[in-house]
């Protein structure tokens, strides 16, 4: 059961009216001709099925698709054919969700790469702010806070750490978004 794109076709007309032809190449010298009311069917399958059989060669079968043209084993017939071709675009999909979620999860371990701080940084701001909470002075559950967050741009420097407890740290957080 196999469908494989087609690249490179290129449909081209010549005559006109009742005596136009259309040729569809798939390669550069061999192509399917339609007469104009063949090609008015396979239009209109087309818009009915998202599938038109165009024509065969030995043990295959050439179809227009509105994903682009296909050859697809003989056997397969439009509906078969219109399954296929919705798998492998159900596959794509789930394929670029995935991906949009290792980006994401990538760019998290970078912003996290980023906020980590130097232990001589964080010796010189547990000194300065005297190691409790510069909002309220407590000295519980006290973490070292980026004061404008490292994915807005802040930097992992004395001047950008402070000291917060988990109350206030999340307070802050709360605030900022
Ligand atoms: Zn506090």
């Amino acid at each position: 059961m196999a469908l494989r794109r087609v690249m490179g076709t290129r449909l081209e007309k010549s005559g006109f009216w009742v005596w136009a032809t259309y040729r569809i190449y798939y390669t550069r010298t061999q192509c399917f001709e339609l007469t104009p009311s063949a090609h008015r069917r396979a239009k209109s399958a087309l818009a009915e099925h998202g599938v038109a059989l165009i024509g065969e060669d030995s043990d295959r079968t050439f179809w227009w698709t509105d994903q682009g043209y296909y050859w697809a084993d003989a056997d397969l017939d439009a509906e078969a054919v219109e399954l296929l071709l919705w798998n492998r675009q159900r596959r794509q999909s789930s394929q670029l969700d995935r991906l949009r979620k290792a980006r994401v999860n990538a760019t998290d371990v970078e912003t996290s790469r980023r906020a980590r701080i130097p232990d001589d940084v964080k010796v010189l701001v547990w000194e300065r702010d005297d190691g409790r909470c510069v909002q309220c002075g407590i000295e519980d559950d006290l973490q070292f806070d980026h004061v404008i967050p490292v994915a807005k741009g802040g930097g992992v420097t004395a001047e950008n750490i402070q000291i917060l407890c988990g109350d206030c740290n999340r307070a802050k957080s709360a605030s900022i978004v």
